[in-house]
Protein backbone atom coordinates (compact mmCIF):
# COMPACT_ATOMS: atom_id res chain seq x y z
CA UNK A 1 0.00 0.00 0.00
CA UNK A 2 2.63 2.30 0.90
CA UNK A 3 4.26 1.57 -2.57
CA UNK A 4 1.54 2.77 -4.03
CA UNK A 5 0.77 5.81 -3.00
CA UNK A 6 4.79 6.41 -3.03
CA UNK A 7 4.49 6.03 -6.96
CA UNK A 8 1.38 8.01 -7.38
CA UNK A 9 3.16 10.78 -5.90
CA UNK A 10 6.24 10.32 -7.83
CA UNK A 11 3.80 10.39 -10.92
CA UNK A 12 1.87 13.33 -9.16
CA UNK A 13 5.43 15.50 -9.03
CA UNK A 14 6.46 14.16 -12.29
CA UNK A 15 3.63 15.72 -13.86
CA UNK A 16 3.81 18.77 -11.86
CA UNK A 17 7.23 19.91 -12.82
CA UNK A 18 6.43 18.74 -16.34
CA UNK A 19 3.34 21.37 -16.55
CA UNK A 20 5.36 24.03 -14.72
CA UNK A 21 8.87 23.50 -17.32
CA UNK A 22 6.67 22.63 -20.10
CA UNK A 23 3.73 25.51 -19.68
CA UNK A 24 6.26 28.14 -19.54
CA UNK A 25 6.45 29.19 -22.61
CA UNK A 26 8.89 31.64 -24.33
CA UNK A 27 9.94 31.85 -27.62
CA UNK A 28 13.82 31.65 -28.36
CA UNK A 29 13.52 32.33 -31.84
CA UNK A 30 16.07 29.65 -32.46
CA UNK A 31 13.01 27.20 -30.86
CA UNK A 32 11.80 25.39 -33.94
CA UNK A 33 8.60 27.19 -34.43
CA UNK A 34 5.48 25.14 -36.23
CA UNK A 35 5.66 24.70 -39.73
CA UNK A 36 2.58 27.02 -40.31
CA UNK A 37 3.61 29.64 -38.33
CA UNK A 38 7.50 29.84 -39.70
CA UNK A 39 6.33 31.76 -42.73
CA UNK A 40 5.65 34.63 -40.66
CA UNK A 41 7.41 34.73 -37.45
CA UNK A 42 9.88 35.90 -35.76
CA UNK A 43 11.24 36.78 -32.09
CA UNK A 44 10.78 39.97 -30.48
CA UNK A 45 14.14 41.37 -29.83
CA UNK A 46 12.26 43.68 -26.72
CA UNK A 47 10.55 40.67 -24.93
CA UNK A 48 11.14 36.58 -24.70
CA UNK A 49 7.84 36.43 -23.85
CA UNK A 50 6.73 37.97 -27.34
CA UNK A 51 7.00 36.63 -30.78
CA UNK A 52 7.01 38.66 -33.91
CA UNK A 53 4.76 38.75 -37.11
CA UNK A 54 6.48 40.37 -39.45
CA UNK A 55 3.40 40.49 -42.12
CA UNK A 56 1.50 42.76 -39.56
CA UNK A 57 4.37 44.25 -37.97
CA UNK A 58 3.04 43.06 -34.72
CA UNK A 59 4.38 41.49 -31.45
CA UNK A 60 1.95 38.47 -29.91
CA UNK A 61 2.22 37.94 -26.55
CA UNK A 62 3.05 34.11 -25.91
CA UNK A 63 3.69 34.08 -22.12
CA UNK A 64 0.48 33.26 -20.59
CA UNK A 65 -1.35 31.32 -24.17
CA UNK A 66 1.66 30.49 -25.81
CA UNK A 67 0.78 28.44 -29.24
CA UNK A 68 -2.74 29.34 -28.79
CA UNK A 69 -2.06 32.93 -29.04
CA UNK A 70 -0.06 32.22 -32.39
CA UNK A 71 -2.74 29.97 -33.55
CA UNK A 72 -5.39 32.53 -32.94
CA UNK A 73 -3.51 35.12 -34.22
CA UNK A 74 -2.91 33.06 -37.35
CA UNK A 75 -6.65 32.93 -38.12
CA UNK A 76 -7.32 36.66 -37.61
CA UNK A 77 -9.10 38.47 -40.60
CA UNK A 78 -6.41 41.03 -40.69
CA UNK A 79 -3.45 38.84 -40.30
CA UNK A 80 -5.09 36.86 -43.45
CA UNK A 81 -5.58 39.58 -45.50
CA UNK A 82 -2.05 40.92 -45.33
CA UNK A 83 -0.79 37.32 -46.12
CA UNK A 84 -2.94 37.08 -49.18
CA UNK A 85 -1.42 40.00 -50.02
CA UNK A 86 2.05 39.60 -49.30
CA UNK A 87 1.66 36.04 -50.99
CA UNK A 88 -0.10 37.22 -53.77
CA UNK A 89 1.41 40.06 -55.00
CA UNK A 90 5.25 41.30 -54.48
CA UNK A 91 4.13 45.04 -54.24
CA UNK A 92 0.90 47.20 -53.69
CA UNK A 93 1.42 48.35 -57.41
CA UNK A 94 1.25 44.75 -58.64
CA UNK A 95 -1.30 44.10 -56.50
CA UNK A 96 -3.50 47.67 -57.68
CA UNK A 97 -3.08 46.89 -61.30
CA UNK A 98 -3.66 43.21 -61.16
CA UNK A 99 -7.04 44.00 -59.41
CA UNK A 100 -8.00 46.92 -61.63
CA UNK A 101 -7.33 43.78 -64.72
CA UNK A 102 -10.30 42.14 -62.81
CA UNK A 103 -12.89 45.16 -62.93
CA UNK A 104 -12.73 44.93 -67.23
ZN1 LIG B 1 0.08 38.65 -38.49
Amino acid sequence: MFVRVHALTVVLLWLFFRFVIMGKCVFNGKGKANEKFKAWIAADPTSKSKAMCVVCNRAIDISSMGEVALQSHMISKKHKKLMELKLSSPSVTHFLSSSSENLR
